[in-house]
């Protein structure tokens, strides 16, 4: 049978068609291909990112607690050491600042004598993207979209805050709220401009949203407060999830011309008790969270559900 002969660049077209992002580092680190789904996946194009190498301000990858993998545990430094394929779940930086769950493999490339030359990197949506995309155009349809941020407006999350309540109650679910405000973000505004600022807005937001399970939620409930719905959970469950939502702020970062801005969140969170309506169990929410701003910002306060309370939901 004749030999299929095919040219180098065909390689890169069936890449290109992949829902998958790849690119491929050489031994120095530096990026030398980047594809298409990457490109999706990031926001970065691949004439921004050739030549530069991936710890540059690109994917930076961080782990689950919010552990920089670049300087320790950067799996492509690994495979370009030992050649061994591996799998991790990490989450990598996106152009508007965002965190992006992604699924990882990592394999080294090897030249005809068997050394190493280079390693390539697959990786995998993890997150709920295509879900979400869905979701939007319906909301949209709705009157139930943020513009600014791309998450459901506070209209939105009164109506999921109802739904959950009277679920809980007919079947005996538990379910819980955080409540998520921007730290200083008054100061980020007058030092960065109101456009930054929005941008920054829609990058916690976008954070958030990808880091939550199918079930749950989140919401723009004011101005730089947001407010998150999660499902079957219990306190403890419910604590991780918010110091999770605090991390991956914390490790999120957008690039402006003029600097980095990064900004923090205070969480509060709770679980809603038996039969109790919606604006009790958030007023509860947003009073763990000033909380949080009391013992300093950048925390997470949890508080029982027969914890008295002293104040109503906050107007945003
Ligand atoms: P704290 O840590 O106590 O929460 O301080 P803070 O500065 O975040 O809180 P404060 O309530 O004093 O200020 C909130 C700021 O959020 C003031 C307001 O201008 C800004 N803000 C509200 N909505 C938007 C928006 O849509 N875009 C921008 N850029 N800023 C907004
Ligand atoms: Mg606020
Ligand atoms: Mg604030």
């Amino acid at each position: 049978m004749e030999r299929l002969q095919i040219s180098g660049n065909s390689y890169k077209s069936v890449l290109d068609c992949l829902y998958d992002g790849v690119y491929v580092l050489d031994r120095e680190r530096k990026i030398v291909y980047w594809n298409k789904s990457a490109e999706r996946l990031t926001g970065y194009r691949s004439e921004e990112v050739l030549g530069h190498c991936c710890s540059d301000s690109i994917l930076v990858h961080v782990d689950h607690g919010g552990n920089s993998l670049c300087q320790n545990g950067c799996p492509m430094a690994v495979a370009l050491d030992d050649g061994i394929p591996r799998e991790m779940e990490v989450y990598l930086h996106h152009k508007h600042g965002h965190r992006v769950p992604v699924l990882v493999r990592t394999t080294a490339l090897f030249d005809e004598s068997n050394r190493i030359v280079g390693a390539a990197q697959i990786f995998s949506d993890n997150s709920r993207y295509r879900h979400i995309a869905e979701e939007n155009h319906r909301l949209r349809d709705l009157a139930l979209i943020d513009e600014l941020t791309q998450v459901g407006n506070r209209r939105f999350g009164e109506t999921r805050l109802r739904e959950m309540a009277a679920d809980a109650r007919r079947y005996g679910w538990t379910f819980g709220v955080i409540f998520v405000d921007v730290d200083l973000f008054k100061e980020c505004n007058d030092r960065f401009g109101h456009d930054v600022g929005d941008l920054v807005l829609r990058m916690v937001a976008q954070t958030l949203r990808n880091s939550l399970r199918s079930s749950d939620f989140v919401c723009r409930w004011g101005g730089e407060e947001f407010l998150c719905m999660i499902r079957n959970v219990g306190g403890a469950e419910l604590t991780a999830i918010a110091e999770k939502f605090r991390i991956l702020v914390q490790e999120s970062m957008l690039h402006t011309e003029a600097a980095t801005v990064r900004v923090t969140v205070s969480v509060g969170g709770t679980l809603a008790g038996d039969s109790e309506s919606w604006p009790r169990f958030v007023a509860r929410a947003d009073q763990a969270m000033y909380e949080s701003k009391r013992s300093g910002r950048n925390c997470v306060t949890i508080l029982p559900p027969e914890a008295t309370i002293s104040a109503e939901p906050s107007a945003g």
